[in-house]
């Protein structure tokens, strides 16, 4: 089991989400370019069909950030950001308000998408802290992940990820997912969490449109919008977390405009720098800014991180904001998204011949689908199986347990994306066949 390179066995790297003793080799990547990664000792490259952990949103290596990146190694690295700024953090925090639109007019750094979610639920509890009400409890959405943190882990669903931790994470209220036909029962549970303990809650916080780490799980607009609703009725904050549905994922370029609502805190991390660097930021409203600016300095913001808006990964990001101005991105969205409509029905021609999947689903560039399985949720076998059969094949594709989707990099071509659809139907095939031999 396992694709590997030479060197791997016995290397001293502890790798995240990996299983070492049934996947001990991990495969060495000498090079990157555009959507391909480059393996040591393999004459193929591998198309990046998922943005490396959706993060490289414009192709590796492009051009215009190593350039822009390389400029300011040699001009200004990491500085003390208490009581120190630079033009890069400064440019950046401008653009971001700026693309984001009121009322987020706040920009504050950190180095992750779970220190960016951290942030926010401080924010939020910290705020009303300091305007003298307890009001400590978060909802989310059942099936939601926002991070590995104890905090973020608290905020996300309680799994085979958290486990161990759980007795340590703070109680949530979790509504139920909103799936298509349930999407009432999840509002009417919104709404009798804020009659029965409205005056506890800080705060909402949920992925826009789509659920990630869960399962790429999607929703509907009208239903965010009723959650956004509720929250405006009621005073309580809105975190978007849009750490991985943020820069155009889903099609606009942030999800949460598809609902027409605008969150009190959003976090965006992942292709905030198109993947290149690690840097993540949460941006609020004056309001939240407010409740921490006082003469009293018991009411700080007491949160920081050593490489907090370290400059090389701002350059990065203004580099890739550049590249929104630049290059027709948001004609590649489209494109991408058209591409994987045609593969949708492709699929449920499948699913109608065959029975073997279902939940086809797709929001703008992200398509997934469900193979039918006995369960075993995110560790069904299925998932590693066909995760080697596509390396195997040349495509690096990560299912999320009996989940196969598609989110690649936006300047990923069609030729490209239908080597990616073909060897997905391949695959489906080779899942067919290994299952008659099980059962023959
Ligand atoms: N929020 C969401 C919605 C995510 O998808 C992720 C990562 N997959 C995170 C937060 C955490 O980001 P990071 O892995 O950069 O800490």
């Amino acid at each position: 089991v396992g694709f590997g390179g030479d060197n791997q066995a016995f290397s001293s790297v502890w790798h995240p989400f990996t299983q070492h003793k049934i996947f001990p080799k991990a495969m060495d990547i000498e090079r990157t370019q555009g959507v391909y990664l480059y393996p040591k000792g393999r004459d193929k490259p591998l198309i990046d069909g998922i943005s490396s952990w959706w993060i490289n949103i414009h192709g590796h290596c492009h051009p215009k950030i190593v350039e822009a990146v390389k400029e300011q190694a040699g001009r200004l690295d990491q500085v003390i950001f208490a009581g120190f700024t630079h033009a890069p953090a400064e440019e950046l925090a401008e653009r971001l308000v700026a693309e984001t639109g009121a009322p987020l007019t706040k920009v504050f750094f950190s180095d992750s998408g779970s220190t960016a979610v951290e942030v926010a639920l401080k924010m939020a509890v910290g705020a009303w802290h300091n305007n003298g009400q307890k009001r400590t409890k978060i909802i989310t959405l059942e099936h939601g992940y926002h991070g590995d943190t104890f905090g973020t882990m608290a905020a996300g669903a309680r799994s085979v990820y958290s486990a161990a931790y759980d007795p340590f994470l703070f109680d949530v209220v979790h509504l139920p997912f909103p799936e298509a036909g349930q999407e009432q029962a999840s509002i009417e549970a919104f709404k009798a969490v804020l009659d029965q303990n409205g005056s506890d809650i800080a705060a909402f916080i949920c992925e826009p449109m789509v659920l990630g780490a869960g399962g790429m799980l999607m929703y509907s607009a009208e239903t965010l919008k009723a959650y956004y609703d509720l929250c405006k009725k009621h005073g309580i904050y809105f975190i978007a977390d849009e750490v991985m549905t943020g820069w155009g994922r889903t099609g606009p370029k942030w999800a949460h405009e598809s609902a027409g609502c605008v969150p009190d805190i959003l976090c965006s991390s992942k292709g905030l720098t198109a993947g290149y660097l690690p840097l993540a930021v949460t941006l609020c409203s004056d309001e939240i800014f407010n409740a921490f600016y006082s003469d009293d300095r018991a009411k700080t913001f007491f949160h920081s991180s050593s490489f907090t808006g370290n400059p090389l990964a701002c350059a990065a990001a203004n580099a890739s904001l550049q590249i929104w101005k630049d290059e027709p991105v948001a004609q590649r969205i489209k494109d991408v998204g058209e591409h994987h409509q045609e593969f949708a029905l492709r699929l449920h021609e499948r699913a109608c011949q065959e029975g073997d999947i279902e939940n086809i689903r797709q929001a703008g560039t992200i398509l997934a689908f469900d193979i039918k399985t006995d369960g075993g949720g995110y560790l069904a076998n299925i998932g590693p199986k066909l995760y080697n059969y596509y390396l195997d094949q040349g495509v690096l594709l990560r299912p999320l347990g009996n989940t196969v989707y598609i989110l690649p990099p936006y300047v990923i071509t069609k030729s490209e994306l239908e080597q990616i659809y073909d060897t997905i139907i391949r695959s489906l095939d080779y899942i067919r066949n290994d299952r008659a031999q099980c059962t023959a």
